[in-house]
């Protein structure tokens, strides 16, 4: 059983945060640390760890991520200038918190994707 971290509080409301969207499947709140004009993060509220514990029954909600995050992208008004979508997986991959989350980050040329 994986551990919940500080984002299942967030989805319950338990704790304080700038949440922009959320259904049944999904929650999506402003990241506490932005790192361009528009970043917001978008989660399950199942608790899935990292993108290697995503299942074939997750299909679903891991669509969700993409169709929520084009309606926020047309709200937050930077659709059609661009954005970009992460998902940070493991140390290599730079993750901190260990509960599936797309970064919608924008409003901004963000430059090449970083590689190093
Ligand atoms: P990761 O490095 O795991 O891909 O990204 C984790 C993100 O979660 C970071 O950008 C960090 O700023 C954000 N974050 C961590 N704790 C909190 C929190 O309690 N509230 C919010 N809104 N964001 C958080």
């Amino acid at each position: 059983m994986a551990e919940e971290t500080i984002f299942s509080k967030i989805i319950r409301k338990e704790i304080p945060a700038d949440v922009v969207y959320q259904d049944d499947l999904v929650t999506a709140f402003r990241d506490i640390n932005p790192r361009a004009p528009s970043h917001v993060l978008i989660i399950p509220n199942k608790l899935i760890p990292t993108t290697n514990d995503v299942e074939a029954e997750d299909e679903l909600v891991m669509g969700r991520l993409f169709t929520v995050a084009k309606k926020i992208a047309i709200e937050e008004g930077i659709a059609e200038d661009g954005y970009r979508l992460i998902v940070n997986c493991n140390p290599h991959g730079g993750q901190e918190v260990y509960h599936i989350h797309m970064h919608l980050v924008g409003g901004r040329p963000l430059g090449p994707m970083l590689l190093s």
